[in-house]
């Protein structure tokens, strides 16, 4: 189905009489206004692609002829889709319909963004709680320092490719949904500079590039979650002929903690009571991610409840306050008794009835509360 709903013409500001070689200079005008590496407006992608689509109906007779007279519901009908396409691969895509380069430049000046990094770090939980500075190691290509990344050993020259014959590329057939094409691919011995060099780089083999292992300082915000990734913006891989570098990503994994479980910002830990203290109420020191806090439990507290500590789970990520911290009661239940104990409880039981206990409350209930 077409992206778009605009006019085709209008789209790329032509008459409905253009001929092939309007189209396809009006395409390159627009298409070098609204690439998003030189316009920087939120809506040029958008409007790149809506371009673009507009050049491949208008540039092939069969998909003109059918919006010419059908519109856009024509091109539906003829099972018209434009083209998926990646920004990375704008290039390819210029040279796919041109079998040139987007700038219309010689490739030896091509520009291109370095890759991205993947890296990951682990922390701890109450590290995530209180944020942290780690020292990420990654391996990422730079540029080589003993050639300055013209991949030629100091004081050799450069000379042209003999493959290519310094074009920088080779011609090649290609297919695509628009039918065959002719594809100029960079040239894989000089890599699309036209140029090689007469001795290359000890360091980097000619390359101009080397891997190296780097080490950044990183600061992980306090409530980041397990998983969640940090962009350190221009730290990636060096990008070819002067063009910026890519981005790392580091990923952060949060180690779950023996204590505390972690749901969304709220924490939640168990406590055990043992039937007396449930019975007769105790005051426990808890531990929190934001320090110990006095938890007092009243008499009769029940085993599956669940008690809460407001403000001391997670604190909210790139925000303000805190998750709770929910306390769920477990009652323990001696397994062993001296037979003075089991006399006292004896006793006891004796002396209790169902108006001691109260049948309201079930404990499944609570538990399934418990677990919001
Ligand atoms: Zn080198
Ligand atoms: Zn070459």
């Amino acid at each position: 189905m077409a992206a778009t709903s605009r006019d085709y013409y209008e789209l790329l500001g032509v008459e409905r009489g253009a001929n092939e070689a309007d189209i396809k200079r009006a395409f390159r005008r627009k298409a070098r206004e609204l690439h998003p590496d030189v316009n920087e407006e939120p809506d040029a992608q958008d409007r790149f692609r809506e371009v673009v689509e507009a050049y491949e109906v208008l540039s092939k007779s069969e998909t003109r002829q059918l919006y010419d007279r059908f519109g856009h519901a024509g091109l539906r009908g003829g099972g018209f889709r434009p083209t998926q396409f990646d920004f990375g691969s704008l290039n390819d895509l210029f040279s796919a319909f041109f079998g040139d380069d987007l700038f219309g430049v010689s490739p030896r000046a091509r520009r291109a963004r370095g890759a991205d990094v993947a890296a990951e770090v682990a922390i701890e939980l109450t590290e995530a709680a209180t944020g942290v500075r780690r020292d990420v190691p990654f391996d990422v290509v730079v540029k080589c320092g003993r050639c300055r990344g013209s991949g030629a050993e100091p004081g050799s020259g450069v000379v042209d490719c003999d493959t290519c014959g310094g074009t920088g590329r080779l011609q090649q057939v290609g297919r695509s949904v628009f039918g065959d094409f002719v594809r100029a691919q960079a040239c894989p011995r000089c890599d699309g500079a036209g140029r090689v060099v007469e001795q290359p780089c000890a360091e980097c083999e000619g390359s101009g590039r080397i891997v190296d292992r780097r080490t950044l300082d990183v600061e992980i915000p306090a409530g980041i979650h397990d998983g969640q990734r940090i962009r350190l913006s221009g730290e990636g891989h060096v990008g070819s002929l002067g063009g910026p570098a890519g981005d790392v990503y580091v990923r952060v994994r949060v180690k779950p903690d023996r204590r505390f479980v972690r749901e969304g910002d709220d924490i939640y830990s168990t406590i055990d009571l043992t039937i007396t203290d449930a019975a007769l109420g105790t005051t426990r020191t808890i531990e929190t991610l934001a320090g110990p806090a006095e938890l007092t439990l009243p008499p009769g507290t029940q085993p599956g409840e669940v008690r809460v500590l407001p403000g001391r789970g997670m604190p909210v990520l790139q925000g303000y306050g805190r998750g709770d911290h929910r306390v769920l009661v477990n009652v323990i239940v001696p397994r062993q008794l001296s037979a003075e104990q089991r006399a006292l409880l004896e006793q006891f039981a004796g002396s209790t009835g169902a108006d001691n206990y109260r049948g309201d409350e079930r404990f499944f209930d609570k538990l399934k509360s418990a677990f919001r």
